[in-house]
């Protein structure tokens, strides 16, 4: 046999071996319910009709980010007329409500198959009995001690956080931030912003600049743009990134409008966060594209919960699904124990075997970095699985995404 056929037998060989490691993946992924799905899209029509006549709203005032925000569902009697509640669940409803915000747009409303009761959609919308589960801390961050001024967060060198606002277009469920959603939405204090901009002024150390909540896309364009028009007029501000789960639970949110105005300010990036294949409807998507169009480059910042993701083929499905609306999957947050949201926790162990998965089986585009953040506001920390096995004086032991052990030297 010549040394190039012998190649090929080889190489096809491998080839066979390659596809055994996708096969499960490919056999799982039919039965993993996508947003784009025909069914779910069908699904959502019905809802939404149901919705529609129940507000007494036409479908321009689907598509209008205020009447979503207008309409929103914030007690059991809507929501009985489109989910099967049982007394307990609506009593339920009623007094986790008053524990924790509740209030879920329509649009996301009718994404829950009202059919399943542990529809990974309903479990991140609406209120369950375990939320009155008290263990847990409010505040597991620490972020009030790392609050130099005004709505700023700041616990790095170069970049800090600035809350704008406590209001988000929908109070999820798992939320992390639950002790800053409060009973009302606050808008945004001038004072306590000028402060901000005052205080990045006087640290041009900080480059990087984070604009969220809550959920930033909760203000009006004009909000926004105060903001952005401020930031901009500090020299030392290169970036500002935008935190919203706008396109996810009011994907009509990113309008021309706000496209047209967030132009202005290059370069902007977006963070946003869905945490489930579902959760890509093809309005979800045509909202990436406007801000694709753009110019603004998405993020995805996933949290693992219980009941919604906790599953690795689920997250893989859920970076391709992001991937093909060009958001890069940026970063899997390990649920912290945040009072109310206990029933949503996964071990660290299971996150592991998640991002063990990933590894080789997927694009490096596709697998973002799993962070626990630190108790007591010391910042975020990555944790990966074990690649560097064992160093000795010369070498280190490797291990590849398939467990394969490699020897390589150190110098
Ligand atoms: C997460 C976070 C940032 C941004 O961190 P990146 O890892 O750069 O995305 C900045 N400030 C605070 C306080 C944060 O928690
Ligand atoms: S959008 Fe973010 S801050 Fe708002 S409730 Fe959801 S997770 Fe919390």
């Amino acid at each position: 046999m010549s040394k190039e056929t012998q190649g090929r037998k080889i190489s096809l060989q491998r080839a066979e071996e390659l596809k055994s490691h996708t096969a499960e993946y490919l056999a799982k992924r039919p039965h993993i319910v996508k947003g784009t799905d025909p069914d779910a899209i069908e699904k959502y029509e019905t809802q939404k009709a149901k919705l529609l006549t129940l507000l007494n709203g036409s479908e321009a005032d689907w598509n209008d980010w205020q009447w979503q925000m207008k309409h929103r569902i914030d007690g059991p009697e809507l929501l009985s007329e489109l989910l099967d509640l049982t007394e307990q669940e609506q009593t339920d409803i009623r007094s986790l409500g008053d524990m924790y915000r509740f209030a879920v747009t329509p649009y996301y409303l009718a994404l829950i198959d009202p059919a399943d009761r542990l529809d990974p959609i309903r479990a991140l919308s609406v209120p369950t009995s375990p939320e009155m589960d008290d263990t847990g801390e409010a505040d597991p961050m620490g972020e009030e001690f790392t609050n130099p001024a005004g709505i700023i967060t700041r616990r790095y060198p170069d970049r800090l956080i600035l809350n704008v606002t406590n209001a988000c277009a929908m109070f999820c469920r798992h939320c992390q931030r639950r002790r800053r959603i409060g009973d009302t939405d606050v808008d945004v204090n001038k004072e306590l912003l000028d402060e901000s901009f005052e205080y990045i002024r006087n640290n041009p150390e900080i480059r990087d600049v984070l604009v969220t909540g809550g959920d930033a896309l909760a203000l009006t364009n004009e909000q926004l743009e105060y903001i952005l028009q401020n930031l901009r007029s500090i020299p030392s501000v290169e970036v500002i990134r935008l935190g919203t789960r706008t396109p996810v639970t009011l994907p009509m949110r990113i309008d021309d409008a706000f496209c047209e105005m967030v132009e202005k300010y290059h370069p902007l990036y977006l963070n946003t966060h869905f945490n489930h294949p579902r959760e890509l409807t093809p309005e979800a998507v045509a909202a990436c594209a406007k801000l694709s169009k753009a110019g603004v480059p998405i993020g995805n910042q996933m949290v693992l919960l219980t009941g919604v993701n906790n599953d690795k083929y689920v997250v893989q499905c859920l970076n391709h699904e992001l991937m093909k609306a060009r958001v890069r999957p940026y970063y899997i947050f390990h649920a912290k124990a945040v009072k109310g949201t206990g029933h949503f926790g996964v071990s660290v162990d299971d996150g592991l075997e998640i991002m063990d998965h990933l590894r080789g089986r997927t694009s490096g585009m596709a697998i973002p970095t799993y962070i626990i953040n630190a108790p007591g506001g010391l910042g975020k920390i990555p944790i990966l699985p074990e690649y560097l096995v064992a160093k000795d004086e010369d070498t280190v032991t490797l291990k590849n995404w398939e467990g394969k052990l490699i020897e390589y030297p150190r110098g």
